[in-house]
């Protein structure tokens, strides 16, 4: 069987190395792989500090997501030889004044009300867990099974295991989608039994993509900041605040992250999403302050409009998408991967991802 991917971010990559595992002959096109959201993402694997009131069924993938991470990434590093930076670190969601105390006391209590792991912590235990903390914090919570990846590295790991596995890789831009086929803008044409549609935020730009997907991605805007010192990181877990999360990397690196912005396809880097990402990461860890600042971004997450994504066969034959992964599509790529080499494999779409068909959107939005 012969499948075509279009898009080599997280999501499409991640489905080329598990079809290519599965026997499958697969072709990648994308101009330039891993440089699209997966290249700008934090990479938290935070399917707990992540969860939003009335997302259960998101919260479940999420989570079983999470499951698979080390075993998907020890596979990816011995297949690849390339390292992904996976750290079972956990998180700790950090409370500044009495606002952020109140809402984060709501949260572990809904937190706790789905059976999530969650400990809450007074400053002091809190402090004496990542002493970087600015003195000031007012309390927080532990969360031990929230992690990390560096999505570039993984995206690094992912383009070297699907070499070795054989899949090709095209660097092309591809216009149009049809049953079975895609057109690329030079004009050569890929047949496949399938075509994987997992082009991110602009999933919905190509000619043939059926309405209900096309309307239901959407890009929103985020801006992160990249920054540097020469030893350790001030703090060892992931710490999230009510206004930014800081993701500590082993390198030395610490990512600060993100804007939420309904900017359409803008990737402008802004002098005041700059000034409020590093004011708020400073009155978290006040030794953000004497890092390097090495690198600013915006990148462009696939939205939609339940916040969930979209993965599985669509009503044209032979086109099955996997998008919309909104802001846990690095969290999300084992699972997805998973389900989508199975259906292509057996036509037949496992049970975690019945409740995200890209058909869901059929009635109000074709
Ligand atoms: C600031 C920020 C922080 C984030 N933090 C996290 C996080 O901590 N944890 C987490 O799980 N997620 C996070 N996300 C979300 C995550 O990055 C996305 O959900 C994920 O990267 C989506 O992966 P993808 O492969 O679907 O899309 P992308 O990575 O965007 O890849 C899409 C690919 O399609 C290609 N493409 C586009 N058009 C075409 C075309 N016409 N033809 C061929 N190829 C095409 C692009 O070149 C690109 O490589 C974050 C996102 C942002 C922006």
């Amino acid at each position: 069987m012969k499948v075509v991917v279009v898009g080599g971010g997280a999501i499409g990559l991640s489905i080329a190395w598990r079809a290519a595992g599965r026997g499958l002959t697969v072709t990648v096109i994308d101009p330039e792989p891993g440089r699209g959201a997966s290249g700008v993402a934090a990479g938290m694997l935070a399917p707990v500090t992540e969860v939003h009131y009335g997302e259960e069924d998101l919260l479940a993938l999420n989570l079983e997501s999470a499951r698979r991470y080390p075993e998907f990434v020890a596979g990816l590093e011995a297949a690849s030889g390339v390292e992904t930076g996976y750290r079972a670190c956990g998180t700790v969601a950090v409370a500044r004044d009495a606002d952020d105390l109140a809402a984060l006391e709501e949260l572990v209590a809904y937190q706790r009300s789905l059976g999530l792991e969650v400990e809450r912590l007074r400053s002091s235990e809190l402090r004496r867990l990542e002493p970087g903390l600015a003195p000031g914090v007012r309390g927080g919570a532990l969360v031990t099974g929230d992690h990390q990846v560096d999505p570039r590295r993984l995206t690094s790991a992912l383009v070297a295991a699907c070499r070795r596995s054989g899949v090709v890789l095209r660097a092309e831009r591809a216009v149009a989608v049809e049953a079975c086929s895609v057109t690329s803008e030079g004009g050569a044409v890929d047949h496949g039994d399938a075509v994987v549609l997992a082009a991110g935020a602009w999933s919905g730009a190509l000619d043939g993509v059926p309405a209900e997907v096309r309307r239901a991605v959407r890009p929103v805007k985020g801006q992160v900041l990249r920054l540097r010192g020469p030893g350790e990181p001030p703090i060892s877990r992931n710490v999230r605040g009510a206004e930014a999360y800081l993701v500590p990397r082993h390198d030395g690196e610490v990512v600060v992250g993100a804007t939420v912005e309904e900017r359409g396809f803008d990737t402008v880097v802004t002098g005041g999403a700059v000034h409020e990402l590093l004011r708020a990461a400073i009155e978290l860890v006040p030794d953000v302050a004497e890092l390097a600042l090495v690198e600013t971004a915006a990148g462009l997450r696939p939205g939609t409009p339940d916040n969930a994504p979209l993965i599985g066969a669509t009503a044209s034959e032979g086109l099955v998408v996997a998008g919309g992964h909104y802001r846990n599509g690095i969290l999300l790529a084992p699972v997805t991967a998973d389900a989508v080499a199975e259906l292509l494999a057996t036509g037949v779409a496992p049970p975690e991802i019945t409740a995200f068909s890209p058909q869901r959107f059929e009635r109000v939005l074709s």
